[in-house]
């Protein structure tokens, strides 16, 4: 059964609240294209508001034992279990995604924060033998204070769950501003919070114009980290303001991810796990098999084969659970995954299947397989966010390392081989954050999450990611 939609409030401050000025942005329903509810427009007024609940929840939140914020946190993973086909239903209804991926990414969310909690008990410092007697050299980890964060649409919860609960494990306190295009399943992620009692200010959820917001936290004197998950473009501006006002910064970007199918890889496995994975959410995931590079000897069959498998890929309304692709997320998109087909067209690339958009109604697009594409073709530069997959053909196995680090991504980048040696090589020689081999083994919650060169820096997993929300310091004492 459907769950009604819910409007959207802003949460400051322990309360959840219209806006000052009483705005709103529509919600529109990616199956329709039609608005299916609203969500509170904040204003500089509203972010003011925010930026003091999340500095005077901080002073409380930092004196909190970190048994405590263990103890609430669990609640909190305890109340998201307990709602999961309501939150997940939502997802789907506002971003589009099969019901199953949007239940797989509420049971992610729930693991995320269960991870973190834990996690945050063990934020050790270390004793540093002194040189002189009588003196003690300890180094401690402080939180960095109240934290700004932006997310995106394309996984609503697990994007502010993984900021939210590192922030607030480290001892922090945050504002989020989440995607207009998907406020309510994030507002009823920061429900489970707020019905666990984690006291007031140190969560507080925020929607408007994203610039604007930007402008105004990132600068702020109280905000003293910036954490954003979105395109390279975006990322690069909220850097270079974070620069300025010196500001610590964690930046997960965009990635155009190599996939290199070797002549000697299980073509079945690497078929499966790669298809599963391009087209899963619509292709609109930063880890997502961009480049598909497979080896002359091995590429006509690879290509038929994946592009039957493509075929057969059932798009369709994501409540219904016979559906194995939603709609994109917004209309932007449909709009931009046009435009890269044309491109790759009209440089002389051929469409095995798909290349159009579906019907006129709601953002839906055909699974697209693209062969014969040039190297300077906007799909083979740009990240394309949606479900398209270039496969090109190569020779050497030096080439095909070389065309996986052409560009300047680095995020994650796939192989397949059985071969040892190739094993090795690949993993020590492609320049990506994150690598993946024989398997599809990206974005467990242990394990690091993030990119190199312009794919960003920090993480948003593992013991990396809690660091990211804490201060060194060294103190070093003497008794008399
Ligand atoms: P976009 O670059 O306009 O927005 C991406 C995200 O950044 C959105 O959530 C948006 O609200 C936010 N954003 C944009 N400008 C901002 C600003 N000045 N300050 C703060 N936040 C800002 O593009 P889009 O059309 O929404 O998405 C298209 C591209 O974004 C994709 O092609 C992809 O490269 C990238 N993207 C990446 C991820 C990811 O997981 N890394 C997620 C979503 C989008």
């Amino acid at each position: 059964m459907t769950v009604p939609y819910p409007n959207t409030k802003l949460y400051i401050a322990g309360n959840w609240v219209d806006a000052i000025g009483g705005e709103t942005i529509d919600v529109m329903n990616p199956v329709t294209g039609k608005p299916i509810g609203n969500v509170a427009h904040a204003r500089i007024a509203d972010l003011d508001l925010a930026i003091d609940a999340a500095q005077s929840g901080f002073k409380v939140w930092k004196e909190t034992s970190a048994y405590n914020r263990y103890k609430m946190m669990r609640n909190a993973a305890m109340n998201l279990r307990d709602r999961i086909d309501e939150v997940a239903d939502i997802l789907t209804q506002e971003q589009g995604k099969p019901l199953a991926q949007s239940k797989a990414e509420t049971n992610l969310a729930i693991d995320i924060i269960d991870w973190f909690a834990e996690e945050g008990r063990r934020t050790y410092g270390r004793i540093i033998p002194a040189r002189i007697d009588g003196v003690q050299q300890m180094v401690i980890k402080e939180p960095v204070g109240p934290v700004a964060g932006f997310t995106p649409w394309n996984f609503p919860l697990n994007q502010s769950v993984r900021k939210i609960s590192a922030a607030i494990a480290a001892g922090c306190s945050i504002i989020i501003k989440a995607a207009e295009e998907t406020p309510a399943s994030t507002a009823a992620l920061v429900k489970c919070f707020a019905d666990a009692e984690i006291p007031a200010g140190v969560i507080n959820l925020v929607y408007g114009i994203p610039s604007e917001i930007s402008e105004y936290l990132i600068p702020h004197t109280i905000i003293k980290k910036v954490t954003f998950t979105g395109s390279t473009a975006v990322g690069k501006q909220l850097a270079s303001l974070a620069g300025n006002h010196m500001k610590k910064v964690t930046m997960e970007l965009g990635g155009h991810a190599p996939a290199i199918v070797c002549e000697d890889a299980n073509i079945d496995t690497a078929l499966k796990v790669l298809v599963e994975n391009k087209y899963r959410n619509a292709g609109q995931v930063c880890v997502s098999p961009t480049r598909f590079i497979v080896h002359e000897k091995c590429f006509n069959e690879f290509v038929k084969r994946f592009t039957e498998m493509v075929k057969n890929i059932k798009v369709g309304n994501g409540l219904d659970p016979e559906t194995q692709m939603g709609p994109l997320a917004h209309d932007r998109r449909v709009e931009s995954i046009e435009s890269f087909v044309t491109d790759a067209v009209n440089k002389g690339a051929k469409i095995e299947t798909g290349g159009n958009r579906i019907g006129n109604e709601g953002y839906f697009f055909e699974p697209t397989v693209l062969t014969e594409v040039s190297l300077d073709t906007r799909i083979m530069n740009e990240e394309p966010f949606g479900p398209i997959a270039p496969i090109i053909p190569f020779k050497n196995f030096d080439d095909a390392i070389e065309e996986a680090n052409r560009l300047n991504y680095g995020l994650a980048a796939y192989a397949y081989s059985t071969s040892a040696e190739s094993i090795r090589e690949l993993g020590s020689r492609i320049e990506s954050g994150m690598i993946s081999i024989n398997h599809h083994g990206i974005a467990l919650i242990e394990t690091p999450f993030g990119g190199i060169k312009d794919s960003g820096y920090g993480s948003e997993g593992g013991l990396e990611a809690i660091e990211g929300y804490l201060n060194t310091k060294f103190i070093t004492q003497k008794s008399f």
